[in-house]
Protein backbone atom coordinates (compact mmCIF):
# COMPACT_ATOMS: atom_id res chain seq x y z
CA UNK A 1 0.00 0.00 0.00
CA UNK A 2 1.09 4.02 -0.91
CA UNK A 3 1.99 5.79 2.12
CA UNK A 4 1.77 9.80 2.71
CA UNK A 5 3.12 11.57 -0.24
CA UNK A 6 4.97 13.73 2.22
CA UNK A 7 3.43 17.11 1.59
CA UNK A 8 0.91 18.87 3.43
CA UNK A 9 -2.08 21.56 1.88
CA UNK A 10 -3.88 24.10 3.27
CA UNK A 11 -7.36 22.38 2.37
CA UNK A 12 -8.16 19.40 0.11
CA UNK A 13 -11.14 19.57 -1.39
CA UNK A 14 -12.84 16.20 -1.99
CA UNK A 15 -15.23 16.08 -5.44
CA UNK A 16 -14.13 18.26 -8.45
CA UNK A 17 -18.38 19.30 -9.29
CA UNK A 18 -19.45 22.46 -9.61
CA UNK A 19 -19.95 22.86 -5.66
CA UNK A 20 -15.83 22.01 -5.13
CA UNK A 21 -14.91 23.69 -7.81
CA UNK A 22 -16.50 26.76 -6.87
CA UNK A 23 -14.74 26.47 -3.27
CA UNK A 24 -11.53 25.90 -4.73
CA UNK A 25 -12.38 28.90 -6.95
CA UNK A 26 -13.25 31.42 -4.26
CA UNK A 27 -10.62 30.26 -2.14
CA UNK A 28 -8.15 31.33 -4.84
CA UNK A 29 -9.68 34.48 -5.44
CA UNK A 30 -9.16 35.36 -1.66
CA UNK A 31 -5.27 34.02 -2.21
CA UNK A 32 -6.06 30.46 -0.73
CA UNK A 33 -4.64 27.68 -2.32
CA UNK A 34 -6.52 24.24 -2.12
CA UNK A 35 -6.21 20.93 -3.83
CA UNK A 36 -9.31 18.80 -5.96
CA UNK A 37 -9.27 15.07 -5.43
CA UNK A 38 -11.46 13.68 -8.04
CA UNK A 39 -12.82 10.21 -8.19
CA UNK A 40 -13.28 10.25 -11.95
CA UNK A 41 -14.46 12.93 -14.06
CA UNK A 42 -15.29 16.12 -12.71
CA UNK A 43 -19.20 17.15 -12.16
CA UNK A 44 -19.77 13.24 -13.95
CA UNK A 45 -22.48 12.40 -10.89
CA UNK A 46 -24.95 15.72 -11.25
CA UNK A 47 -23.43 18.98 -12.22
CA UNK A 48 -23.06 17.12 -16.26
CA UNK A 49 -26.50 16.06 -15.93
CA UNK A 50 -28.18 19.36 -14.70
CA UNK A 51 -31.11 21.09 -16.67
CA UNK A 52 -28.76 24.56 -15.17
CA UNK A 53 -32.24 26.56 -14.23
CA UNK A 54 -31.18 29.25 -11.85
CA UNK A 55 -34.66 29.65 -10.70
CA UNK A 56 -35.36 30.20 -6.36
CA UNK A 57 -38.82 31.48 -6.68
CA UNK A 58 -39.84 26.99 -7.85
CA UNK A 59 -37.89 25.81 -5.69
CA UNK A 60 -39.37 25.77 -2.15
CA UNK A 61 -43.39 26.50 -1.49
CA UNK A 62 -42.70 29.02 1.85
CA UNK A 63 -39.92 32.04 2.23
CA UNK A 64 -37.27 31.76 4.31
CA UNK A 65 -33.50 30.82 4.64
CA UNK A 66 -33.83 28.94 1.79
CA UNK A 67 -34.98 30.85 -0.34
CA UNK A 68 -32.72 33.39 0.76
CA UNK A 69 -29.71 31.52 0.30
CA UNK A 70 -30.64 30.75 -3.16
CA UNK A 71 -31.82 34.16 -4.48
CA UNK A 72 -28.17 35.72 -2.39
CA UNK A 73 -26.95 33.09 -4.74
CA UNK A 74 -28.99 34.33 -7.71
CA UNK A 75 -27.58 38.07 -7.12
CA UNK A 76 -23.98 36.47 -7.48
CA UNK A 77 -24.35 34.76 -10.36
CA UNK A 78 -23.60 38.12 -13.25
CA UNK A 79 -20.34 38.81 -11.44
CA UNK A 80 -19.21 34.68 -11.55
CA UNK A 81 -19.78 34.18 -14.88
CA UNK A 82 -18.53 37.75 -16.22
CA UNK A 83 -15.18 37.03 -14.33
CA UNK A 84 -15.02 33.31 -15.63
CA UNK A 85 -15.20 34.08 -19.11
CA UNK A 86 -13.18 37.21 -18.27
CA UNK A 87 -10.70 34.68 -17.54
CA UNK A 88 -10.88 32.32 -19.95
CA UNK A 89 -12.88 33.29 -22.53
CA UNK A 90 -14.99 30.39 -22.15
CA UNK A 91 -18.94 30.86 -21.86
CA UNK A 92 -20.69 29.35 -19.66
CA UNK A 93 -24.43 30.28 -21.73
CA UNK A 94 -25.82 32.35 -18.58
CA UNK A 95 -29.23 33.53 -19.95
CA UNK A 96 -31.22 35.90 -17.32
CA UNK A 97 -34.47 35.32 -19.62
CA UNK A 98 -37.03 35.29 -17.22
CA UNK A 99 -39.25 31.81 -15.79
CA UNK A 100 -42.51 31.22 -16.16
CA UNK A 101 -44.83 28.91 -13.81
CA UNK A 102 -47.96 28.11 -15.65
CA UNK A 103 -51.33 27.19 -14.66
CA UNK A 104 -52.69 24.61 -17.35
CA UNK A 105 -56.11 24.25 -16.39
CA UNK A 106 -58.79 27.13 -14.64
CA UNK A 107 -58.15 24.65 -11.45
CA UNK A 108 -55.02 25.15 -11.18
CA UNK A 109 -54.87 28.87 -10.83
CA UNK A 110 -55.57 29.65 -7.28
CA UNK A 111 -52.88 27.71 -6.38
CA UNK A 112 -50.89 29.79 -8.75
CA UNK A 113 -52.39 32.72 -7.30
CA UNK A 114 -51.76 32.00 -3.40
CA UNK A 115 -48.02 31.77 -4.61
CA UNK A 116 -48.04 34.63 -6.46
CA UNK A 117 -49.28 36.73 -3.39
CA UNK A 118 -46.58 35.81 -0.63
CA UNK A 119 -43.87 35.88 -3.61
CA UNK A 120 -44.57 39.46 -4.98
CA UNK A 121 -44.38 40.65 -1.44
CA UNK A 122 -40.66 39.82 -1.76
CA UNK A 123 -40.58 40.87 -4.61
CA UNK A 124 -42.69 43.10 -6.77
CA UNK A 125 -41.19 42.68 -10.60
CA UNK A 126 -43.08 39.42 -10.21
CA UNK A 127 -45.97 39.88 -12.98
CA UNK A 128 -49.04 37.25 -12.85
CA UNK A 129 -49.81 36.62 -16.40
CA UNK A 130 -53.18 35.75 -18.21
CA UNK A 131 -52.78 32.99 -20.88
CA UNK A 132 -52.38 35.47 -23.98
CA UNK A 133 -49.77 37.74 -21.96
CA UNK A 134 -48.32 34.53 -21.02
CA UNK A 135 -47.99 33.00 -24.85
CA UNK A 136 -46.18 36.42 -25.88
CA UNK A 137 -43.48 35.78 -23.64
CA UNK A 138 -43.09 32.05 -24.70
CA UNK A 139 -44.59 31.36 -27.89
CA UNK A 140 -43.88 27.34 -26.96
CA UNK A 141 -47.30 27.67 -24.89
CA UNK A 142 -49.53 27.36 -27.94
CA UNK A 143 -51.95 24.42 -26.06
CA UNK A 144 -54.46 24.91 -22.77
CA UNK A 145 -52.96 27.59 -20.64
CA UNK A 146 -55.10 29.54 -17.72
CA UNK A 147 -52.29 31.38 -16.03
CA UNK A 148 -48.44 32.35 -15.20
CA UNK A 149 -46.21 33.57 -12.80
CA UNK A 150 -43.35 35.23 -14.55
CA UNK A 151 -40.11 35.69 -13.32
CA UNK A 152 -38.03 38.54 -14.80
CA UNK A 153 -35.12 37.88 -13.30
CA UNK A 154 -34.37 34.22 -13.11
CA UNK A 155 -32.75 32.53 -15.97
CA UNK A 156 -30.54 29.70 -16.55
CA UNK A 157 -26.58 28.73 -17.39
CA UNK A 158 -25.40 25.75 -19.63
CA UNK A 159 -23.86 23.76 -16.58
CA UNK A 160 -21.23 21.34 -18.65
CA UNK A 161 -19.86 25.03 -20.07
CA UNK A 162 -20.50 26.22 -16.61
CA UNK A 163 -17.81 23.91 -14.84
CA UNK A 164 -15.51 23.72 -18.07
CA UNK A 165 -14.62 27.75 -17.68
CA UNK A 166 -14.28 27.13 -14.07
CA UNK A 167 -11.75 24.14 -14.56
CA UNK A 168 -9.90 26.33 -17.34
CA UNK A 169 -9.77 29.38 -14.52
CA UNK A 170 -8.50 26.61 -11.87
CA UNK A 171 -6.01 25.61 -14.26
CA UNK A 172 -4.84 28.91 -14.84
CA UNK A 173 -5.02 29.78 -11.41
CA UNK A 174 -2.52 26.64 -10.79
CA UNK A 175 -5.19 24.94 -8.66
CA UNK A 176 -4.39 21.09 -8.64
CA UNK A 177 -7.25 18.49 -9.87
CA UNK A 178 -6.00 15.26 -9.39
CA UNK A 179 -8.35 12.58 -11.28
CA UNK A 180 -8.59 8.94 -10.50
CA UNK A 181 -8.19 9.13 -6.20
CA UNK A 182 -11.19 8.20 -4.59
CA UNK A 183 -11.39 9.12 -1.14
CA UNK A 184 -12.22 6.13 1.12
CA UNK A 185 -11.69 7.59 4.62
CA UNK A 186 -10.52 10.88 6.61
CA UNK A 187 -8.91 10.53 9.82
CA UNK A 188 -6.99 13.04 12.48
CA UNK A 189 -3.35 13.16 12.47
CA UNK A 190 -2.94 13.59 16.38
CA UNK A 191 -1.28 17.14 15.29
CA UNK A 192 -4.78 19.11 14.25
CA UNK A 193 -4.66 18.20 10.65
CA UNK A 194 -6.24 15.17 8.84
CA UNK A 195 -5.07 12.69 6.71
CA UNK A 196 -6.92 11.45 3.58
CA UNK A 197 -6.84 8.20 2.55
CA UNK A 198 -7.70 7.05 -0.98
CA UNK A 199 -8.47 3.55 -2.61
CA UNK A 200 -5.52 3.63 -4.97
CA UNK A 201 -3.45 3.23 -1.37
CA UNK A 202 -2.31 7.24 -1.19
CA UNK A 203 -2.47 9.10 1.93
CA UNK A 204 -2.15 13.28 2.06
CA UNK A 205 -2.16 15.65 5.10
CA UNK A 206 -3.95 18.45 4.79
CA UNK A 207 -5.09 21.50 7.64
CA UNK A 208 -8.77 20.98 6.34
CA UNK A 209 -10.71 18.86 4.06
CA UNK A 210 -14.16 19.91 2.45
CA UNK A 211 -16.21 17.26 1.18
CA UNK A 212 -18.00 18.08 -1.68
CA UNK A 213 -18.26 14.13 -2.92
CA UNK A 214 -22.01 14.79 -4.12
CA UNK A 215 -23.90 11.63 -4.19
CA UNK A 216 -21.76 9.36 -2.78
CA UNK A 217 -20.81 11.45 -0.03
CA UNK A 218 -21.82 9.50 2.63
CA UNK A 219 -19.67 6.57 1.67
CA UNK A 220 -16.60 8.77 2.61
CA UNK A 221 -15.50 7.38 6.45
CA UNK A 222 -15.03 10.59 8.80
CA UNK A 223 -14.65 10.73 12.50
CA UNK A 224 -17.91 10.97 14.42
CA UNK A 225 -20.94 10.20 12.38
CA UNK A 226 -21.29 10.48 8.76
CA UNK A 227 -23.24 12.97 6.76
CA UNK A 228 -26.50 11.88 5.56
CA UNK A 229 -26.97 12.68 1.75
CA UNK A 230 -28.00 9.82 -0.31
CA UNK A 231 -28.48 9.89 -4.26
CA UNK A 232 -31.96 10.89 -6.36
CA UNK A 233 -31.37 9.60 -9.81
CA UNK A 234 -33.12 12.54 -12.58
CA UNK A 235 -33.47 11.41 -16.61
CA UNK A 236 -34.10 14.01 -18.54
CA UNK A 237 -33.26 15.27 -22.35
CA UNK A 238 -32.70 17.45 -24.99
CA UNK A 239 -34.70 18.32 -28.24
CA UNK A 240 -33.58 20.49 -31.03
CA UNK A 241 -35.35 23.59 -31.94
CA UNK A 242 -34.76 25.29 -35.18
CA UNK A 243 -33.20 29.05 -34.49
CA UNK A 244 -33.99 30.08 -31.41
CA UNK A 245 -37.91 30.44 -31.29
CA UNK A 246 -38.27 29.78 -27.90
CA UNK A 247 -37.30 31.80 -24.84
CA UNK A 248 -37.84 31.21 -21.52
CA UNK A 249 -37.72 28.61 -19.09
CA UNK A 250 -41.00 26.94 -18.35
CA UNK A 251 -42.39 25.27 -15.07
CA UNK A 252 -45.07 23.05 -15.41
CA UNK A 253 -47.34 20.72 -13.13
CA UNK A 254 -47.22 18.26 -11.50
CA UNK A 255 -43.17 18.51 -11.89
CA UNK A 256 -42.23 19.52 -15.34
CA UNK A 257 -39.90 21.81 -17.17
CA UNK A 258 -38.36 22.88 -20.27
CA UNK A 259 -35.46 25.49 -20.91
CA UNK A 260 -34.68 26.79 -24.61
CA UNK A 261 -30.98 26.59 -24.39
CA UNK A 262 -28.71 29.51 -25.51
CA UNK A 263 -27.53 26.37 -28.39
CA UNK A 264 -30.90 25.87 -29.80
CA UNK A 265 -31.45 23.01 -28.35
CA UNK A 266 -34.35 22.99 -25.51
CA UNK A 267 -33.79 20.53 -22.22
CA UNK A 268 -36.62 18.35 -21.23
CA UNK A 269 -36.69 17.18 -17.43
CA UNK A 270 -36.95 15.99 -15.33
CA UNK A 271 -37.90 12.37 -13.04
CA UNK A 272 -36.85 11.99 -9.65
CA UNK A 273 -36.22 8.40 -8.38
CA UNK A 274 -34.90 7.03 -5.07
CA UNK A 275 -33.28 4.01 -6.95
CA UNK A 276 -29.75 3.74 -5.22
CA UNK A 277 -26.45 4.93 -7.49
CA UNK A 278 -28.20 3.16 -10.91
CA UNK A 279 -28.20 5.91 -12.72
CA UNK A 280 -30.44 5.06 -16.25
CA UNK A 281 -33.13 6.36 -18.93
CA UNK A 282 -36.22 4.32 -19.19
CA UNK A 283 -39.17 5.14 -21.39
CA UNK A 284 -41.88 5.14 -18.46
CA UNK A 285 -39.65 7.98 -16.75
CA UNK A 286 -39.62 10.40 -20.15
CA UNK A 287 -43.24 10.17 -20.50
CA UNK A 288 -44.03 11.32 -16.83
CA UNK A 289 -42.84 14.61 -18.34
CA UNK A 290 -43.36 14.74 -21.70
CA UNK A 291 -47.42 13.60 -21.54
CA UNK A 292 -48.31 16.75 -19.86
CA UNK A 293 -46.24 18.62 -22.57
CA UNK A 294 -49.33 17.10 -25.21
CA UNK A 295 -52.22 19.27 -23.96
CA UNK A 296 -49.45 22.26 -22.89
CA UNK A 297 -46.75 22.16 -25.66
CA UNK A 298 -47.20 20.02 -28.24
CA UNK A 299 -44.63 21.76 -30.99
CA UNK A 300 -42.11 20.81 -28.49
CA UNK A 301 -42.61 16.97 -28.73
CA UNK A 302 -42.36 17.41 -32.31
CA UNK A 303 -38.74 18.20 -32.12
CA UNK A 304 -36.07 16.02 -33.24
CA UNK A 305 -34.70 14.35 -30.39
CA UNK A 306 -31.05 15.32 -28.97
CA UNK A 307 -29.79 13.45 -26.06
CA UNK A 308 -31.12 11.88 -23.43
CA UNK A 309 -29.47 11.15 -20.54
CA UNK A 310 -29.30 10.85 -16.74
CA UNK A 311 -28.10 12.18 -13.42
CA UNK A 312 -27.70 11.50 -9.14
CA UNK A 313 -28.64 14.62 -7.67
CA UNK A 314 -27.10 14.39 -3.73
CA UNK A 315 -30.31 14.79 -1.43
CA UNK A 316 -29.90 15.03 3.05
CA UNK A 317 -32.85 13.78 4.76
CA UNK A 318 -34.92 17.85 4.77
CA UNK A 319 -33.85 18.11 1.23
CA UNK A 320 -31.66 20.97 2.06
CA UNK A 321 -27.97 21.56 1.87
CA UNK A 322 -25.58 21.18 4.49
CA UNK A 323 -23.19 23.68 4.98
CA UNK A 324 -20.12 24.02 7.44
CA UNK A 325 -17.70 22.60 9.55
CA UNK A 326 -18.24 18.77 11.20
CA UNK A 327 -19.59 19.21 14.92
CA UNK A 328 -17.21 16.41 16.09
CA UNK A 329 -14.13 17.74 14.08
CA UNK A 330 -14.08 21.07 12.93
CA UNK A 331 -11.49 20.97 10.56
CA UNK A 332 -13.64 18.79 8.48
CA UNK A 333 -15.61 20.99 6.66
CA UNK A 334 -19.10 19.32 4.34
CA UNK A 335 -20.79 21.23 1.33
CA UNK A 336 -23.17 19.10 0.13
CA UNK A 337 -26.93 18.01 -0.02
CA UNK A 338 -27.57 20.43 -2.81
CA UNK A 339 -29.65 18.15 -4.16
CA UNK A 340 -32.39 19.94 -7.00
CA UNK A 341 -30.28 23.36 -6.95
CA UNK A 342 -26.16 22.79 -6.82
CA UNK A 343 -25.90 24.76 -9.73
CA UNK A 344 -27.94 27.66 -8.45
CA UNK A 345 -25.83 27.21 -5.01
CA UNK A 346 -22.67 27.34 -6.29
CA UNK A 347 -21.64 30.84 -6.33
CA UNK A 348 -22.97 31.40 -2.86
CA UNK A 349 -21.74 28.05 -1.39
CA UNK A 350 -18.45 28.92 -2.94
CA UNK A 351 -18.14 32.42 -0.44
CA UNK A 352 -19.74 30.31 2.93
CA UNK A 353 -17.06 27.85 2.51
CA UNK A 354 -14.50 30.19 2.11
CA UNK A 355 -15.54 32.09 4.84
CA UNK A 356 -15.27 29.40 7.12
CA UNK A 357 -12.57 28.34 6.11
CA UNK A 358 -11.16 31.44 6.94
CA UNK A 359 -11.88 31.57 10.24
CA UNK A 360 -15.83 33.03 9.75
CA UNK A 361 -19.10 32.34 10.68
CA UNK A 362 -20.87 33.05 7.82
CA UNK A 363 -24.71 33.81 8.99
CA UNK A 364 -26.80 32.82 6.02
CA UNK A 365 -24.91 29.16 6.40
CA UNK A 366 -26.25 29.10 10.15
CA UNK A 367 -29.62 27.22 9.21
CA UNK A 368 -27.70 24.66 7.30
CA UNK A 369 -24.93 23.32 9.73
CA UNK A 370 -24.16 19.56 9.55
CA UNK A 371 -24.85 19.24 13.20
CA UNK A 372 -29.05 18.87 12.38
CA UNK A 373 -28.45 15.83 11.37
CA UNK A 374 -25.72 14.53 13.77
CA UNK A 375 -27.80 16.06 16.55
CA UNK A 376 -31.05 14.33 15.37
CA UNK A 377 -29.39 10.95 15.14
CA UNK A 378 -28.02 10.87 18.68
CA UNK A 379 -31.08 11.28 20.40
C1 LIG B 1 -31.48 15.61 -14.01
C2 LIG B 1 -30.95 16.69 -13.13
C3 LIG B 1 -31.33 18.01 -13.35
C4 LIG B 1 -30.84 19.03 -12.55
N1 LIG B 1 -31.20 20.32 -12.81
C5 LIG B 1 -30.71 21.33 -12.04
C6 LIG B 1 -31.05 22.68 -12.33
O1 LIG B 1 -31.79 22.94 -13.29
N2 LIG B 1 -30.54 23.66 -11.55
C7 LIG B 1 -29.72 23.39 -10.47
O2 LIG B 1 -29.31 24.32 -9.79
N3 LIG B 1 -29.37 22.11 -10.18
C8 LIG B 1 -29.86 21.09 -10.93
N4 LIG B 1 -29.54 19.80 -10.64
C9 LIG B 1 -28.80 19.52 -9.40
C10 LIG B 1 -27.32 19.75 -9.56
O3 LIG B 1 -26.85 19.08 -10.71
C11 LIG B 1 -26.58 19.23 -8.32
O4 LIG B 1 -27.17 19.75 -7.14
C12 LIG B 1 -25.11 19.66 -8.36
O5 LIG B 1 -24.52 19.31 -9.57
C13 LIG B 1 -24.36 19.04 -7.20
O6 LIG B 1 -23.00 19.38 -7.38
P1 LIG B 1 -21.87 18.61 -6.59
O7 LIG B 1 -20.58 19.22 -6.99
O8 LIG B 1 -22.24 18.54 -5.14
O9 LIG B 1 -22.02 17.10 -7.11
P2 LIG B 1 -21.43 16.39 -8.42
O10 LIG B 1 -21.59 17.21 -9.62
O11 LIG B 1 -22.04 15.03 -8.38
O12 LIG B 1 -19.88 16.32 -8.10
C14 LIG B 1 -19.39 15.50 -7.05
C15 LIG B 1 -18.04 15.00 -7.50
O13 LIG B 1 -17.44 14.26 -6.44
C16 LIG B 1 -16.77 13.15 -7.00
N5 LIG B 1 -16.64 12.15 -5.94
C17 LIG B 1 -17.63 11.46 -5.33
N6 LIG B 1 -17.13 10.64 -4.39
C18 LIG B 1 -15.78 10.85 -4.41
C19 LIG B 1 -14.71 10.28 -3.65
N7 LIG B 1 -14.93 9.38 -2.70
N8 LIG B 1 -13.45 10.68 -3.91
C20 LIG B 1 -13.20 11.61 -4.89
N9 LIG B 1 -14.18 12.16 -5.64
C21 LIG B 1 -15.46 11.80 -5.39
C22 LIG B 1 -17.68 12.71 -8.14
O14 LIG B 1 -17.01 11.92 -9.08
C23 LIG B 1 -18.14 14.04 -8.69
O15 LIG B 1 -17.32 14.51 -9.73
C24 LIG B 1 -29.97 18.74 -11.46
C25 LIG B 1 -29.54 17.43 -11.26
C26 LIG B 1 -30.02 16.41 -12.10
C27 LIG B 1 -29.55 15.00 -11.88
Amino acid sequence: MGGKTGSRDEVIIVGGGIVGCSIAWHLSCRGRKSRILERQEPGGLATHAAAGILGPMNETDRPGPFLELMRRSLSLYPDFVARLEEETGLSPDFAQSGILAVAPRPGDRAALRARFDWQSALDPSLVFCDASEARILEPALTGSLDSAIYYPDEGHVFAPRLIKALLGSLARRRIPLEQGVTVTRIVPSGHGTLLVHDREGGCREAEKVVLAAGALLSDIEIPGTRIPVSPVSGQILAVRSPGSFYRRVVFYPPHGYFVPKLDGTVVIGATEESIGTRSRVTPAGLLEFLSPLSSLAPELLDLPLHHVWSGLRPKSPDALPVLGPHPECPELLVAGGHYRNGILLAPVTGEIMADWIEGGTPAHSLPFLPDRFLKAGKE
